[in-house]
């Protein structure tokens, strides 16, 4: 609207407008802070066996504790914004570190074996140091690399995919898992896909949350746990929140959950006892149903 108002005129921004801009860039420059305040925090969600009764691994999902000036802030609220400025490669920084330092807790303290997911924006694969990004945080707390995972988008991933590949690859070489996010939402090249060094596709929760009587979801969703098969990939549903979504996906063979029906992405501390669980794990009693 400026633009095709011309250079002469001047444009009324409505109060609205102004309020907005102002809320942004308060939000941003109390992001900027929020590292050195220690603001920041990960929750975890289990990433759960088929049969119900193991946890193969954690996702680490972000949250902003603004204390009084707002609670707990969640990342669909600071992230995008994060997303549009080099704000985002501290903010990942920092989960690899603390995701990290508590992956090396667990294995400590309770034996854990699984890995610990981390959110990379596509942002970071300008980043050339990126392998040695996640070497330092692995070796500064004593952890394999493979028990560290990275999320990628499916629509990050088809960006630039000749561009990642030689990251992807070194990641792949040093054990790190590729995980690939919201799996049927981007345009992947399947030729490609079948190439990739990527041990796991995360199909996206919207399929998942529509599928019962939606004929359209239950079809993306067969056809991405075929591919998966085909191509040897692990395949994990996300958003799953009900026992029928954990029936149908169990007689498809998809081989891992994710969603609240198992648990909400919780604090380090509340899923100490998943983590240290005696197999089989204890679940809702719905679930427990299932898996005896
Ligand atoms: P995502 O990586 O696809 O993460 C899954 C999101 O689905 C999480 O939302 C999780 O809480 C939510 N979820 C899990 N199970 C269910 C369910 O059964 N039903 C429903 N309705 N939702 C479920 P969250 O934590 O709000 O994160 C949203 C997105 O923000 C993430 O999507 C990810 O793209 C981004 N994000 C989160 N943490 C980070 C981070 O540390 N770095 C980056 N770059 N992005 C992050
Ligand atoms: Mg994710
Ligand atoms: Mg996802
Ligand atoms: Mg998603």
């Amino acid at each position: 609207a400026a633009k095709r108002a011309g250079r002469h005129q001047t444009v009324a921004h409505s109060p609205s407008m102004i309020q907005q801009g102002r809320e942004r860039l308060a939000l941003e420059t109390a992001l900027h802070h929020a590292i050195e305040r220690q603001e920041l925090r990960l929750h975890y969600q289990p990433k759960v066996s088929a049969c119900g009764t193991r946890l193969v691994g954690v996702e680490a999902l972000m949250r902003w504790d603004r204390g009084a000036a707002g609670g707990l802030v969640s990342p669909g609220a600071f992230i995008p914004l994060a997303e549009e400025s080099d704000l985002i490669e501290s903010l990942t920084e920092w989960a690899l570190e603390e995701a990290a330092r508590q992956a090396a807790l667990w294995r400590g303290r309770c034996g854990f074996g699984g890995t610990v997911a981390v959110n990379i924006p596509s942002r970071m694969f300008a980043r050339q140091d990126l392998p040695a990004l996640v070497d330092g945080a692995v070796e500064r707390h004593g952890i394999p690399h493979s028990m560290l995972a990275l999320e990628i988008t499916e629509s990050g991933l088809m960006e630039d995919l000749e561009g990642i590949l030689p990251l992807l690859h070194a990641l792949h070489r040093r054990g790190v898992q590729i995980s690939v996010d919201d799996f049927g939402t981007g345009y992947s090249s399947l030729k490609y896909l079948s190439e990739l060094p990527i041990s796991e596709l995360k199909i996206d929760r919207s399929f998942v949350i529509n599928m019962s009587g939606n004929s359209r979801a239950m079809a993306v969703i067969t056809s991405i746990i075929s591919l998966a098969k085909a191509l040897h990939l692990k395949v994990v549903a996300e958003g799953v929140e009900e026992v029928a979504h954990v029936q149908t996906l169990q007689q498809l063979h998809c081989d891992v959950f994710q969603g609240y029906f198992f648990s909400r992405p919780l604090p380090a501390e509340e899923l100490d006892p998943w983590v240290k669980a005696p197999l089989p794990l204890r679940l809702p009693p719905d679930a427990t149903a299932l898996s005896a």
